[in-house]
């Protein structure tokens, strides 16, 4: 198609300039009678001759077509005197003859020289290269764009992957409940976007999937698309984004035109990141052409009418890079969070993969997820095949448990190079680490109840966490309630203190908010005795990426620094004491919950309660055996 218009227009560009050359022929020189040059020496002796210009190749000027009888030969003469006028126009090709000026002097002639390139070949002169250079142009980069797709611009279906039916359904997806149960909501509206509207149901436009890589962001989006049986337009964010400004924005817009001619659909956008970028968070990169981009994704979101069944669906693993702009409202203002999977998750991923392998009856799926802390859905599936591929090898009938250890054996090192898998000392601290903050928290009155304590890594920092409901919204805080906070920042590391008599890094970021936390006690809120009312360091939230000027100094004495110091030290060192109290003699509480920790992996509310309960029931029966 392309390749035909290319023809098309080179052979426009030949005619045009055929017409060109016949025009300057035709047109502009007037018609003029054609002399030898013998005939226009004859001529110009017998003083016939006026005008003269003079060119490099040729001579023109004016000649008299009266009284030319016996100069010339009889038919030219006919023909001449059969033109109109006294004096007519005439052209004679230039000969070596250095007498000429001589002559044309005698005769005093008046005569002129001139530059004649005519025009045309000036253009020629500069169309020629030009064109040669564009010819040249198109053919490398045809067979560039033939070799690696770089040149498929405008309405290139290549790079938009269109599935009519995706075939993936929720069973597909396992172990992420809570993410199918939000977006159960999708799947409903995009069956029957018409009803749904009627009853008035508010209809999401974007719906942002964050999670690691391999958690199955992408199997979600097409499970959603596989429930709801509409077409699955996917793109991948770093697609779009290419080296020619411009060239995204087109896709995009390709991309939803096509979409919305298959409404009710899907659009799934890969990797958001790489396109939504917050502006000038890489200067390195063409950022134009990603603004470009970005821009004509929200003006499409911002355009299109939900009504008609389109449901944007991105995915991405760092949300915290993406531009604000695309998390407005009306654009991807839902957010799906795919976590790793636990101890159950796995068990029930491992068995969705399972089902295309032939197991051998004493598999122990459970035992296998047991083994592959951290493992996502993608090295889940990874680790199924490789574990077929193993027993295939052997020749076995099914896929044994040692195939599996195999396997396991076999990711794991890759993964360790890739620093993404716990080694189980690692996991045995993280568990004592996350067990001291829920016990910390536990044990305080003031501060949030534990909602649930996971040690599966999250991010690329937090090995676990340790998550915390508050009962109430609070706008103002006690003193009490902040010491208590800083007790439960502690806990973590003091419960590493207490099992190992060492401390590990874990602690690090957990230590950088407790000496904020008492640095602003001291500095803001007034809270020592020592330092009094005042307030030493103005409060700088809500403004975005605060940065103090260099101009900003300090606006308190060498020796109130020092007491200031003093007073962060002594609130960290008092927290540290109360929290080795309380966690020494929890110590039996605080290793039923690590065990049971290492065991779960993730604890919830309940859990963590019974676990209390226990703690508590064996230190009461350990003090009536005392008394
Ligand atoms: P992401 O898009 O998050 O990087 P994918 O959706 O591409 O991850 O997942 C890759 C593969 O891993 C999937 O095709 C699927 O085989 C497997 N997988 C991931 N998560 C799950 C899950 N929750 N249940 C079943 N399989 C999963
Ligand atoms: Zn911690």
């Amino acid at each position: 198609m392309e390749n035909k218009q290319q023809t098309f227009s080179f052979w426009y560009l030949i005619v045009t300039l055929v017409i060109l050359l016949a025009t300057e022929h035709f047109l502009f020189a007037p018609h003029a009678e054609n002399l030898s040059y013998s005939e226009f020496k004859v001529l110009l002796k017998a003083g016939k001759i006026s005008d003269l210009t003079l060119g490099e190749r040729e001579i023109s000027g004016q000649l008299q077509t009266t009284g030319l009888e016996g100069l010339l030969s009889e038919e030219k003469v006919q023909a001449l005197e059969k033109l109109k006028g006294e004096a007519h126009r005439f052209l004679t090709t230039r000969v070596e003859d250095p007498a000429l000026v001589e002559e044309l002097e005698r005769a005093q002639v008046r005569y002129a020289g001139k530059n004649e390139t005519p025009w045309v070949t000036t253009l020629l002169s500069w169309i020629l290269p030009a064109l040669i250079f564009f010819g040249l142009w198109t053919f490398f980069i045809k067979r560039m764009g033939t070799a690696s797709g770089v040149m498929e611009i405008g309405k290139s279906k290549a790079k938009v992957y269109m599935e009519k039916e995706t075939k993936v359904t929720f069973e597909d997806v396992a172990g992420i409940d809570e993410a199918k149960g939000e977006l159960m909501e999708v799947v409903e509206f995009l069956r029957n976007p018409e009803k749904y509207r009627r009853l008035g149901g508010k209809i999401p436009k974007g719906v942002l999937i964050v999670g690691a890589p391999g958690t199955g962001k992408t199997l979600l989006a097409k499970a959603v698309a596989g429930e709801a049986k509409v077409p699955f337009f996917t793109i991948s964010g770093s697609e779009f984004v290419e080296m020619f400004v411009g060239v995204g924005a087109a896709r995009v817009r390709d991309l939803f035109a096509q979409a919305q001619e298959k409404a009710p659909c899907i659009i799934f956008i890969d990797e958001l990141d790489a396109l939504g970028k917050a502006r000038g968070i890489s200067p390195m990169i063409s950022h134009e052409e990603r603004e470009q981009t970005l821009n004509q994704l929200l003006v499409e979101m911002d355009g299109f009418d939900t009504a008609k069944g389109v449901i944007i669906m991105a995915a991405t693993n760092r949300p915290e890079i993406l531009d604000p702009a695309l998390l407005r409202p009306g654009r991807f203002d839902r957010h799906v969070a795919l976590d790793r999977p636990d101890l159950n998750g796995r068990e029930k991923i491992l068995q969705v993969h399972a089902k295309q392998i032939t197991l051998a009856p004493q598999v122990d799926l459970r035992a296998i997820a047991a083994k592959v802390p951290g493992f996502v859905g993608a090295d889940l599936a990874n680790l199924t095949n490789e574990a077929a591929l193993l027993a295939a090898r052997k020749g076995k009938e099914s896929v044994e448990m040692s195939d599996f250890d195999e396997a396991i054996e076999r990711i794991v090192a890759g993964l360790e190079k890739k620093n993404r898998v716990m080694n189980p000392k690692e996991k045995e601290t993280v568990a004592y680490h996350e067990a001291g903050h829920a016990l910390a928290a536990e044990f305080r009155p003031y501060a949030d109840r534990v909602s649930k304590i996971s040690i599966i890594p999250r991010g690329i920092a937090a090995l676990g966490y340790t998550q915390q409901q508050p009962t109430e919204d609070r706008y103002l805080l006690k003193k009490a309630e902040l010491l208590d906070r800083l007790d439960v920042l502690l806990g973590g590391r003091v419960a590493e203190e207490i099992r190992f008599g060492d401390v590990s890094t874990g602690a690090q970021d957990d230590l950088q908010r407790a000496t904020d936390l008492a640095r602003h006690m001291v500095t803001r809120f007034g809270m020592s005795e020592r330092l009094g009312l005042a307030a030493f360091e103005r409060s700088n939230e809500g403004a975005f990426l605060y940065q103090p000027a260099a101009s900003e100094g300090r606006e308190y004495s060498e020796r109130t620094a020092q007491a200031i110091d003093e007073e962060i030290a002594r609130f960290l060192e008092e927290a540290h004491m109360r929290v080795k109290e309380t966690l020494t003699a929890q110590r039996g509480t605080l290793e039923a919950l690590a065990a049971l920790l290492l065991e779960k992996e993730v604890i919830d509310r309940p859990a963590l309660e019974q676990a209390l309960k226990i703690g508590a029931g064996e230190k009461e029966s350990a003090e009536a055996k005392v008394a």
